[in-house]
């Protein structure tokens, strides 16, 4: 079986029991992204390629650990040869942190404000970010919403300030005014990510309540200018509702505004709990939509410094996985 045709069968299904030896050290705790709050994770690489899989007691899929990261995949009655990856924090290779793990907005498909974490102090990011250094090429920060979006962004322009004298690439996402792109970029920030999240305005208003789908567009265009080509990322939902003819229209408006789009299949979770995963059929369809549009924008994810084009753990992504 082809790595993509796995790939996109084992997204579909988003889970995997995790057997065999002690493997505590692959394990990614997130407190954002697919998977937040859960029991956790595991990355499962076969050379350059890796999936992100939720782990799940009741997965009708296995990852048998062998030691020293050397593991099997029973899938589908095959055995499948590969290793898990050691994650910095949240992902391999980088230091992904949440800065404040609560959010005063309830988008739908989002368990973050259902788990209700603290903020983490500027100190405790920069002591996370050095334990992990001499294993890490990045550092990305996204957030929650604690109180109002001009004070989350006024405190992670502090804590990109604190982190700047890393010497490592910045890349973060947060829910943004329409000033955020110039300010990180004063702060020295290599990379943006502000998520659309769906394909459409009116599906956007369904699933996120309060949140403005305009000023999204502003802000992704107001960062093309800033950061340049191959620098400015937008997440995108499959499997809100939306149609592929939608979504089609989505992926081609983003990349032609110079946008790479970071299309996450839906993991059912609060408010969307019980709604289907989208099929691995239509994840290699939208694939296909995806790598054309990015080729005729001339954008490439392999470019990317950080967040998750650079990972490439929880979605199809052109270039990574073909
Ligand atoms: S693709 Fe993004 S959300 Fe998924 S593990 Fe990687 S960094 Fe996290």
């Amino acid at each position: 079986m082809q790595w993509k045709d796995l790939k996109a069968r084992l997204l579909a299904a988003g889970t995997v029991q995790l057997t065999g030896e002690p493997a505590d050290q692959y394990i990614a705790r997130s407190a954002a992204g697919p998977g937040a709050g859960g029991i956790g994770s595991v990355f499962f690489a076969m050379g350059s390629h890796r999936v992100k899989l939720a782990l799940s007691p009741l997965s009708s899929i296995e990852i048998a650990h062998r030691g020293n990261g050397t593991a099997d995949l029973f899938f589908e009655g095959q055995r499948i040869y590969g290793h898990l990856l050691e994650p910095g924090f949240h992902c391999p290779d980088q230091a992904f942190i949440t800065v404040t793990g609560s959010c005063i907005f309830s988008c739908k498909y989002c368990s973050v404000p259902r788990i209700g974490g603290k903020r983490k102090s500027i100190a405790e990011i920069r002591e996370m970010v050095e334990s992990v250094h001499d294993r890490i090429h990045a550092i990305s920060i996204t957030s929650g919403v604690l109180t109002s979006i001009e004070e989350e962004e006024a405190y992670v322009l502090e804590v990109v300030k604190n982190l700047s004298s890393c010497n490592l690439p910045i890349g973060v996402s947060i829910y943004p005014t329409a000033t955020t792109p110039d300010r990180l970029k004063e702060r020295g920030v290599a990379e943006v990510k502000f998520n659309l999240e769906a394909a459409t305005p009116e599906l956007f208003s369904r699933m996120c309540p309060g949140l403005d789908y305009g000023l999204l567009w502003q802000v992704l265009d107001r960062s093309v200018h800033l950061f340049g080509k191959n620098r400015v990322f937008s997440n995108v939902i499959i499997g809100l509702g939306e149609t592929d003819a939608e979504l089609e229209t989505c992926i081609k408006n983003l990349t032609s505004h110079g946008v790479i789009p970071v299309l996450r299949p839906l993991n059912p979770v609060a408010a969307l709990a019980g709604t289907p995963r989208p099929s691995a059929e239509r994840l290699k369809k939208i694939f296909a939509i995806h790598k054309r549009a990015l080729a005729a924008a001339g954008l490439d994810p392999r470019q990317a410094m950080t967040m998750c084009s650079n990972c490439a753990g929880c979605d199809l992504v052109p270039g990574r996985d073909a």
